[in-house]
């Protein structure tokens, strides 16, 4: 059952005066739930709890805590139907993302509690050659974390997503602030959590969901001095907001914040002697899935003018056009929708391309794709903003030195993809290529940007504005190293060494031993 309350670590907690109910956006109406917001004491409890928290999380092994990332998952699967259902109500998010995101979710942290019990994911190193001091390294957690969660992935970019189970993993406990938008599936996400730290004897405070609508919130937790690090999804605003809030602490701390991206595609002429229609359709479903409510939507389309280029962009209306529109994940996101649209609209110099007519009613976003010269692109900076949502601008170019101008031009982009079928043209696009390669943290050859893996060899992150820190990636593995640092123990006794560092290597983990990669002892 929802109570609408905050959970502060394992405690249910009643928040303050002002409440709030989530929208169903499907029916444009209020859910029966009522949200209490948490007060500045509450919190300051769950930061507190989080604190002391840390000085008995930071000590459990591997094998501990993945076995609390375990219990989650198994407690996630018992309330699986509950969950999914107010998932659907409150982001109107069709069955079929339902699952396939709860599967990302749980999978997510079966794949954090797998590499903490391989455990080499420390980094040990050690140099202890004849003659020079002993020096052992490794990364260990630095203390409580603040998570925004995401109005666009409610399961899998939120209170159990991704930045929870890697600071989890890591050994720093969590105090989430929930998405106001769905704040039912964050108090019943919550709840598996704390059932499972209390099954697994995990301490108080290891993990806290606050709810709110407003700043105040989320201010006061970056703010605390007890949190030392934020991890964020969502607007350009809000990110940057969170970061200089971080940065102008008295003890600054790191704010990772995954902000907004237009995913530029470049489309190599090649790539449309026989498949454009191939590309149409793919690039329409791209852009119009999840009614374009995604960080990797396609949302710049970069090619040569040209005949082919044309065919492609009739084919890419043929296709897009048929879409049926669909729901949008709040009335809000559809309003910021149509106004970035709209804004976008009132610039000069464009054509449409494509565009859904049809009168709809309620919450649901309609596609549009327009077309502009390379030299408008280059001169309206406008045309590079992101518009959230299924919408997307192709660009012509004149040839392939304005190509190029145009993506050093770009800011940073979480993708870049290249359409091609011709690995000779590669050569001649090169400049254009390495550009892309600069500013963007995945590159995708020949597919869409949308369908982020969750692997150790992703990189869901880039350069500014895309995130505020392009040294890290919020998905996928090596998303832990966002909340460790790391520590050197030198001429250290080997029984005081944490695990990791000790001579006869007890956890059996691979460590760099004088430059050479080993799960030997010493
Ligand atoms: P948002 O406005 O960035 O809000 C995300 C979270 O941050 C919410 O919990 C919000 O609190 C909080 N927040 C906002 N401004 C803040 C501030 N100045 N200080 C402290 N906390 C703040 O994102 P959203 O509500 O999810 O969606 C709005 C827009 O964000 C979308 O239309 C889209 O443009 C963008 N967005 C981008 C991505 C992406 O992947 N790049 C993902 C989702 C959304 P309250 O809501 O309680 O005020």
């Amino acid at each position: 059952m929802i109570t609408g309350k905050n959970y502060i670590g394992k405690t249910l907690s009643n928040g303050g005066k002002t409440t709030y109910k989530t929208i169903n956006p499907a029916a444009g109406s209020e859910n029966e739930i009522t949200f209490f917001e948490a007060t500045q004491a509450e919190v300051d409890q769950a930061v507190e709890k989080a604190a002391s928290a840390f000085e008995i999380y930071k000590k459990k092994s591997g094998k501990e805590k993945a076995e609390f990332l375990e219990a989650i998952v198994a407690e996630l699967e018992a309330n699986a139907e509950a969950l999914k259902e107010i998932y659907r109500l409150e982001s109107g998010l069709p069955e079929g993302r339902s699952n396939g995101e709860f599967a990302r979710t749980t999978g997510q942290l079966r794949a954090f509690a797998t590499m903490l019990k391989e455990g080499s994911w420390v980094e040990a190193i050690i140099n202890n050659p004849e003659g020079k001091p002993d020096l052992r390294r490794m990364q260990v957690p630095f203390g409580p974390v603040a998570v925004f969660g995401a109005s666009n992935f409610p399961f899998a970019f939120s209170t159990a997503g991704g930045d929870t189970a890697s600071a989890l993993a890591s050994g720093s406990p969590v105090v989430v602030k929930s998405h106001p938008m769905h704040a039912g599936t964050g108090e019943l996400v919550s709840k598996a959590i704390i059932d499972a730290a209390k099954k697994t004897g995990m301490p108080d405070g290891v993990f806290s969901n606050l709810n709110s609508k407003g700043i105040e919130v989320g201010e006061w937790l970056v703010k605390h001095p007890k949190i030392k690090a934020v991890g964020f999804t969502g607007s350009f605003k809000a990110g940057t907001a969170l970061s200089k809030l971080g940065a102008n602490r008295d003890e600054p701390i790191p704010v990772y914040a995954e902000m907004g991206s237009i995913n530029p595609v470049l489309v190599l002429p090649s790539a449309l002697d026989e498949k454009a229609q191939f590309w149409a359709e793919q690039y329409a479903g791209s852009i119009t899935a999840g009614a374009g409510q995604f960080c990797t939507n396609p949302g710049l389309i970069l090619g040569l003018k040209s005949q082919k280029l044309d065919d492609f962009m009739q084919f890419l209306k043929e296709n897009i056009e048929k879409v049926a529109p669909s729901v949008m994940l709040h009335p809000n996101i559809k309003k910021q929708y149509d106004s970035a649209k709209g804004e976008m609209l009132q610039q000069k110099g464009y054509t449409s391309v494509a565009e859904y007519t049809e009168e709809v009613n309620g919450n649901l976003g309609k596609q549009q794709v327009i077309k502009v010269s390379g030299e408008e692109f280059l001169q309206n900076k406008n045309f590079h903003k992101e518009v959230f949502g299924p919408f997307s601008i192709v660009v012509e170019c004149t040839d392939k030195e304005q190509l190029g101008k145009i993506i050093k031009d770009l800011e940073g982009q979480l993708t870049g993809t290249v359409l091609n079928a011709d690995a000779q043209e590669l050569k001649e696009f090169s400049e254009s290529i390495e550009a892309l390669t600069a500013s963007v943290g995945r590159l995708i050859y020949n597919s869409v940007p949308t369908g982020v893996e969750v692997c150790a060899a992703m990189t869901h992150g880039g350069p500014f504005p895309a995130t505020s820190n392009a040294k890290f990636t919020s998905v996928g593995l090596t998303a832990v190293q966002r909340w460790v640092r790391p520590v050197s123990y030198q001429d250290w006794p080997d029984a005081l060494l944490p695990d990791a560092l000790k001579n006869d290597n007890p956890l059996k983990i691979v460590r760099e031993l004088n430059s050479e990669r080993t799960s030997a002892s010493i």
